[in-house]
């Protein structure tokens, strides 16, 4: 069966850290759009040129390049069983298409996990935030330190902090995500499938509700 579950909530909110713990829970690939253009720009190709205009400002790269950019992921044979998304939706626009797209694979969204933090820990976890360069593995200098300054414990590639977590472009994708993304609340919650976490908890606090949610609805849609 194709499972794809979407993780949504604002930037910084944890969705990168627990879309990681998915993907080695659930044996399903960690799609995440802003890690695949961040790819594009490191190796210079024309789709991270163009990328890098936006999200080195922390706008929202246009709807048309991101859908073919996720269309071409998905037929990788990882996703034969389905994904955790995580970037993707950012608009009930990319929804509606996100929806027509896994439709022609025979799949549909079965689950949104919506996870929740106040502005101030939003920022505070995105300007302490280290990436890892070669899978984007996410690391923080206070909250979650790597076991060798710089370095990712799980693949050893460097550490690096995103340009567009530096406070002033953080602000403004704060403000997309609450013009633009925000109404993916409602949009979720209407069709039935938006369930809450509290991003607040620790990693390991937010992931243990992370799969007790994904125990629930899984014996829920077998019986
Ligand atoms: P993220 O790694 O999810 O924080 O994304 C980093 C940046 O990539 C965002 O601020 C946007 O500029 C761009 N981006 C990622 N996903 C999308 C998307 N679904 N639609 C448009 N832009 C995106």
């Amino acid at each position: 069966m194709l499972t794809y579950i979407v993780l949504l909530g604002p930037p910084g909110a944890g969705k990168g850290t627990q879309s990681k713990v998915l993907e080695t829970k659930l044996e399903l690939p960690h799609i995440s759009t802003g890690d695949i253009f961040r790819e594009n720009i490191k190796n210079g190709t024309p789709l991270g040129t163009l990328a890098n205009a936006y999200i080195s400002k922390g706008n929202l790269v246009p709807d048309d390049v991101t859908l073919a950019m996720l269309r071409e992921r998905f037929l990788l044979p990882d996703c034969k069983n389905g994904a955790v998304l995580d970037g993707f939706p950012r608009t009930p626009t990319q929804a509606d298409e996100l929806e027509v797209l896994l439709h022609s694979f025979g799949g549909q969204v079965n689950l949104v996990l919506f996870i929740t933090a106040p502005v101030e820990t939003l920022i505070e976890r995105l300007a302490g935030r280290w990436t890892c360069k070669a899978q984007g593995h996410i690391f923080h200098e206070d909250f979650n330190q790597p076991r060798l300054k710089g370095v990712c414990d799980i693949d050893g590639s460097e550490l690096y902090q995103r340009d567009d977590d530096k406070a002033e472009t953080v602000l403004n994708r704060i403000e997309i995500y609450q013009n633009q993304t925000a109404p993916l609340i409602q949009y979720y919650q209407e069709r039935g499938l938006l369930i809450e976490i509290n991003g607040i908890a620790s990693i390991e606090d937010v992931s243990t509700q992370v799969m007790s949610v994904l125990h629930m609805a899984s014996s829920s849609s077998h019986g």
